[in-house]
């Protein structure tokens, strides 16, 4: 079932491809084709990531709704991490903290936070080191804590 659902995926955006050609007659770079299909696996990483979030941390959807901007930091930095994580293992792509630390700096709501590379590069070091233990209840916890501070929220 999995299988067949993801040989499907990446069948039809090559068929897709390929009737652009064969079809309408427009031809896209192979290059096109190639860096698509890069960035639908790392779209599906990063989904991934959050769905790895609402499993280890069932609270994010009530701190999504009490505190949009707390929840949404939470949920963007620790997602980072782990699929950062599970890339390096499983060999995909990755970005580096500089292109992390611009993209959450696009999210509306983090933009106020003046979150830095730097400080997801030294976050990440002591998450690493947690999931390295397997300890990914205490991984996010210690992310939920940094957005804390960065949000200004008190406990
Ligand atoms: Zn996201």
């Amino acid at each position: 079932m999995v299988e067949e659902v993801a040989s499907r995926v990446v069948n039809n955006i090559v068929r897709a491809y390929r009737f652009a050609r064969e079809e309408l007659g427009v031809s896209i770079p192979r290059e096109t084709l190639l860096a698509v299909l890069g960035e639908a696996e790392h779209i599906a990483l990063h989904e991934l990531a959050h769905g790895i979030v609402r499993a280890i941390y069932p609270e994010i959807a009530g701190i999504h709704h009490r505190d949009p901007v707390l929840g949404e930091c939470i949920d963007e930095v620790y997602g980072r991490m782990i699929e950062l994580y599970i890339s390096r293992r499983i060999g995909a792509y990755t970005h580096s903290f500089e292109e992390h630390a611009y993209e959450l700096a696009h999210y509306t709501s983090l933009q106020g936070l003046g979150i830095r590379a730097s400080s997801l590069e030294e976050l990440y070091r002591r998450v690493e080191e947690l999931l390295e233990e397997k300890r990914l209840r205490e991984s996010i916890e210690v992310v939920a804590r940094r957005c804390m501070e960065w949000a200004g929220r008190q406990r």
